[in-house]
Formats: C-alpha cells, sequence, structure tokens
C-alpha cells in the first residue's frame, strides 16, 4: 500500500467515533481522557456501534426466518457477547472454550452453530450436552467421531456439512477459505458421498448445509457463486432423500479499513433471497456467521508515542502497542487508519509506526504523514475484530486492558494483564 492512502479527518465505518473541537471521541467520552485514566495500549469499543452494526443485520432480515450467528472468534469478551446475546443474536463457536464464553453470558444454545475443523471428542460433548444447533462438521473423519461420541451419551448430535464450494473471494490469500487449497470444508464434489455417511451413522442427524467462503469481503458473487453451488446440492440431496432444514452462508462480509464500500447485508439478502424463491427453496431457515462486519469498526486501538527516531531514509513513531497487540498488520499486511487524538498544526513527517517487540515484523503502519510528538496519542482505527482476541504475551508483554464507552459513561470489561498474571503457572525445575 502507498503513502498517498487517505490522511482522514473522522475514522472509517461508524459515526460513533468522531472529532469534536479538534479532539477524538467515542460516543461522548474524550478518548484522552481514557487514555489518562486506564492507561494504553488500551482497546476502545463502542457500545452504540456494536448496537447498529446489528441492526443492519435485523433490518435486512426482517419478516424472514435468519438466524445471525455471531462469528465470535472476531472479538469473544464477555461484555461483547452479552450484548449481542441481549439483542437476539445466535453464535458461531469454533472451540469449547468460546462454548463456555457463550454459557457463560446465558446465550441460548439452541441458537449455537459449531464450526471448526479439529473439534476435540471432550468439546463436541460439551457442545451435546448444552444442547447446540448445529455441528458444522468439516470431513468425514470428524463425522464418525461425533456419532461415536453421541452415541457414547445417548444423544444425536445435528450436523451439517461445511462444503467447500470452490470459489474465490477475492480477498487475501491467509482470509480466503472456500477454495479447493483451503483445509476448510469437503470439496463440493465429494459432499453427497459425505451427506450419505452421515444420514447412515447412528449418532447423527442431517439438518443443513453450510459453507464460509473467506473474510473482508465487498462483492457478491463470490456469494451467489457459492450459493448456486449449494443450491445443485441440496437438489441432489432431496434425490437422495436427505432433506434440510437450514442453509448456512457463513460470514465473510467487509468492512471499511481503507476505502472499501462495504457489502451491505441487505444487498446480500436481497440476492440470496431472490435466488432461493426462484429455486423454489425459499422455505430453507437461513443462517448467517458475521463476525468482522458486527465489530470491526466499533473498536479502535490507543497507543502513546514512546519515542520518535529520524533516521537517513526512515523515520519510526515507536509506540507502545506492538504486534502483541495487534498482528493484523504483520499477519496480513493490514492497513489500518491512524488518527492522533489531538490534530497538532504543523507539518506532517513520514513515519512507519513501529512497536517495542524484537522482531523487524513489529510495525503497525507505514509511510504514515504523521504530525505527532513523544507522548501523544494515535488511535488505531478498525480494531475491533481480530485484535484483542489474536494479542499474546510475545517479549512478556502483558496483554491491553478493553473498555467499553456507552453515551457519556465507560466500562472497563477486561483489565489490563499484569506480569504477575503471566508468571503464573509457571515453575523451576526443583
Ligand atoms: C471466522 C469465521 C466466521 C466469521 O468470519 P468474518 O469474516 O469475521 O465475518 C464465520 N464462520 C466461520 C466458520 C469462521 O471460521
Amino acid at each position: 500500500m502507498t503513502a498517498s492512502l487517505p490522511r482522514r479527518a473522522q475514522p472509517a465505518g461508524y459515526p460513533h467515533f468522531h472529532v469534536k473541537d479538534g479532539s477524538l471521541y467515542a460516543e461522548e467520552v474524550p478518548l484522552q481522557v481514557l487514555a489518562d485514566r486506564l492507561g494504553t495500549p488500551l482497546y476502545v469499543y463502542s457500545r452504540a456501534a456494536l448496537h447498529a452494526a446489528w441492526e443492519s443485520y435485523r433490518s435486512a432480515t426482517a419478516g424472514r426466518d435468519v438466524l445471525i450467528c455471531y462469528g465470535m472468534k472476531a472479538n469473544s469478551n464477555l461484555a461483547v457477547l452479552k450484548e449481542f446475546a441481549r439483542l437476539g443474536a445466535g453464535f458461531d463457536i469454533v472451540s469449547g472454550g468460546e462454548l463456555k464464553r457463550v454459557l457463560t453470558v446465558g446465550a441460548d444454545p439452541a441458537k449455537v452453530v459449531f464450526s471448526g475443523v479439529g473439534k476435540q471428542a471432550w468439546e463436541m460433548q460439551a457442545a451435546l450436552e448444552a444442547g447446540v444447533k448445529c455441528f458444522n462438521v468439516e470431513s468425514e473423519a470428524e463425522l464418525h467421531l461425533l456419532s461415536d461420541v453421541a452415541v457414547s451419551i445417548g444423544k444425536k448430535a445435528p450436523v451439517s456439512l461445511r462444503v467447500n464450494p470452490d470459489v474465490d473471494a477475492g480477498t487475501h490469500p491467509y482470509i480466503s477459505t472456500g477454495l479447493k487449497e483451503n483445509k476448510f470444508g469437503i470439496a463440493i464434489e465429494n459432499a453427497l458421498d459425505a451427506y450419505r455417511t452421515a444420514a447412515s451413522l447412528p449418532g447423527l442427524q442431517v439438518v443443513g448445509v453450510d459453507c464460509h467462503i473467506g473474510s473482508q469481503i465487498t462483492e457478491v458473487s463470490p456469494y451467489l457463486d457459492a450459493l448456486d453451488k449449494l443450491l445443485n446440492l441440496i437438489d441432489a440431496l432431496a434425490g437422495a432423500g436427505i432433506a434440510i432444514e437450514h442453509l448456512d452462508l457463513g460470514g465473510g462480509l467487509g468492512i471499511t479499513y481503507v476505502d472499501e464500500t462495504p457489502l451491505a447485508p441487505k444487498a446480500l439478502l436481497d440476492q440470496v433471497y431472490a435466488r432461493l424463491e426462484a429455486r423454489k427453496l425459499a422455505h430453507l431457515k437461513l443462517v448467517m456467521e458475521p463476525g468482522r462486519s458486527l465489530v470491526g469498526n466499533a473498536g479502535l486501538l490507543l497507543t502513546t508515542v514512546q519515542f520518535l527516531k529520524h533516521g537517513e531514509t526512515h523515520n519510526f513513531a515507536i509506540v507502545d502497542a506492538a504486534m502483541n497487540d495487534l498482528l493484523r498488520p504483520t499477519l496480513y499486511d493490514a492497513w489500518h487508519g491512524l488518527l492522533p487524538l489531538h490534530q497538532r498544526a504543523g507539518a506532517t513527517v513520514e513515519y512507519d509506526v513501529v512497536g517495542p517487540v524484537c522482531e523487524s515484523g513489529d510495525w503497525l503502519a507505514r509511510k504514515r504523514a504523521l504530525a505527532v510528538e513523544q507522548g501523544d496519542v494515535l488511535a488505531v482505527e478498525s480494531a475491533g475484530a481480530y485484535g484483542m482476541v489474536m494479542a499474546s504475551n510475545y517479549n512478556t508483554r502483558p496483554r491491553a486492558a478493553e473498555v467499553m464507552v456507552d453515551g457519556a459513561e465507560y466500562h472497563v470489561i477486561r483489565k489490563r494483564e499484569s506480569v504477575e498474571d503471566l508468571l503464573r503457572g509457571e515453575s523451576t525445575l526443583p
């Protein structure tokens, strides 16, 4: 990406982060107040932004039989989950740990779908005992283990096969999941056989068809290509006497990081329903698993400029957040907007914004024109999804705190880790 990308005055995405009198706010709270009181690095979320994102799905599905299962790996803080549970969301989980989180906030297990390529027996058992809506199964081997686990506790596991439709979602290779070469799902040409296996196993009950083709998708066409292939499969299944109740189209809708125009849930769902009606399949219940599009632009990461370092070829702004706090730039070469909390007058300098971790890959942004001084706080935009959840303790760095703004109030929803927290559980040899 080039240096000429937008140097915005206002954050992208939702209006819940905005500049007023030269200072950046989350709803009615000046972000500088949060940085001063709670320290940095600090993840800040807006409750109103979560609600607005949810509303874009709710209004697009009104009057239709659609279950929105929040793809909670994007941001699994209990406070975030509780908001979505209150709003009526289901959840898409990928581990026994995520199951524990949704049960902890009192979510309805009958609205939970369980995805992932490597479910273990204990995770299957816990989900069966909780009574989840569906297991999205990704291989024949998993079908056998799931059936065995279900039989051993006298239950039937509701299953959907995650089919890999071999479509190109037009996104970054690391977040594209619906191509033949990916580890995810069962190849569409083997799906009918796998369904026959599923239907024959004593511990399983076939209930659906599922796909999830990738992430940060901004076009409708990959979804419609996948949908067509799934509808052909559903017809073939009907021919084989296997009836299904629901069709799960996964998540993947993109957000604005730079200047992308995100695909609106309504634009997608209207076209999906037009096809379902044309194929006389509009009676199917629809499931969607959006993650990023529900939370990505509802959060920022605040970080303080520790030092400025001016070199012959590069200028560095060394900040107190690092790749262990926000991995996306170095993992995906992702671009996040940067906004100083207070705009300074005067000339800008082109900086690489880097963290203190001992890796050359430790950078948050490159070639950004900034007017900053030591001690200034910067907001890293669009950090609500795949931010805190990917944080690590590399370099024995305690993980950041998280705070949720609600109007003029704020609530710390995760305390800052201490170094003592990190050492707990370790021991030396006698
Ligand atoms: C990650 C994931 C999602 C959510 O994806 P987004 O791109 O964040 O919407 C949904 N379903 C499955 C199976 C996933 O792995």
